[in-house]
C-alpha cells in the first residue's frame, strides 16, 4: 500500500479558519506577526517636526519617532505590551532601523531601553522596549545594555495627565546602575508623548557620566 501524504494540521487548520490580521481582520498571508504586510506598510511615517533640545528644556539631545500614532499602530503595541508577541517587537526594531537615518546611530556607545518596573516586569515576563531595543541591537550592531537602568517605582498610567504633571509624575523614577562616564546613549522606547518619561531617563543617565543621549521611538503620540 503506498503511503499517503498527510497535510500538516497548520495547513488543514488554515484551510477552515484562515488566519486574520490582528488589526485589519483581512487575510493574512504572511503569519510571522499577527499584522498583515498591507498593515505594516501603511503605518504612516513621523517625518517631524521633532521637539527642538537646544531649549535646555531636555537633557536629551535629540529625538525621533518613526510613526505616527495611529488605531494600527495601537493594535500593534498592544500586541506587544500584552499578548507576548516577540515577533511583533523585532519586526519593529527592523523597520525602525531601515527607516532611521544612519547618522542618528553613528557613535553611540549602547542602546538603553526604558525600564519597566521589575513587578510589571514580572507580570509580563518582558519589557517591550527591550524587545525593540534588541533588534536594534542586532541590526546596528552597537551594544545592547538592558539593564543599565532601574525603574524605582511604578508611576501608573500618565495618559490622564498633563504635560507638567507628567514630569512631576515621573521625576526620579529612574537611575542608572552601571557607570557611564563618556558614554553616548541611545535611549529606545515604544512611544513617546511629552518626551516626561524618556527626558527623566536621560536625567539618570547623564547622572551617571553619559555624555550624550538620544532618543528613538517607534511611535509618537
Ligand atoms: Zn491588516
Amino acid at each position: 500500500m503506498a503511503f499517503q501524504k498527510i497535510a500538516p494540521l497548520s495547513v488543514a487548520l488554515n484551510f477552515v479558519f484562515p488566519p486574520v490580521c490582528t488589526a485589519c481582520k483581512g487575510y493574512l498571508s504572511d503569519t510571522s506577526t499577527p499584522v498583515c504586510s498591507t498593515c505594516w506598510d501603511g503605518l504612516e511615517t513621523d517625518a517631524g517636526p521633532f521637539p527642538d533640545c537646544s531649549t535646555g528644556d531636555f537633557a536629551f539631545s535629540s529625538i525621533r519617532a518613526v510613526w505616527k500614532f495611529s488605531p494600527v499602530f495601537q493594535t500593534i503595541a498592544h500586541l506587544l505590551k500584552y499578548d507576548k508577541k516577540h515577533a511583533v517587537g523585532r519586526r519593529i526594531g527592523e523597520i525602525m532601523f531601515a527607516r532611521t537615518l544612519p547618522e542618528y546611530f553613528s557613535g553611540m556607545d549602547l542602546l538603553v531601553p526604558v525600564p519597566v518596573h521589575h513587578t510589571r516586569k514580572r507580570e509580563r515576563g518582558y519589557n517591550q522596549a527591550e524587545v525593540i531595543a534588541q533588534a536594534l541591537a542586532t541590526r546596528s550592531g552597537i551594544a545592547l545594555h538592558a539593564r543599565a537602568l532601574k525603574r524605582l517605582r511604578k508611576t501608573g498610567t500618565q495618559t490622564k495627565l498633563g504635560k507638567a504633571q507628567r514630569g512631576k509624575n515621573i521625576f526620579g523614577a529612574f537611575m542608572a546602575v552601571e557607570d557611564l562616564s563618556g558614554k553616548k546613549v541611545l535611549l529606545v522606547d515604544d512611544v513617546f508623548t511629552t518626551g516626561a518619561t524618556v527626558n527623566a531617563c536621560a536625567q539618570a543617565l547623564k547622572a551617571a557620566g553619559a555624555a550624550e543621549v538620544r532618543v528613538l521611538t517607534a511611535a509618537r503620540a
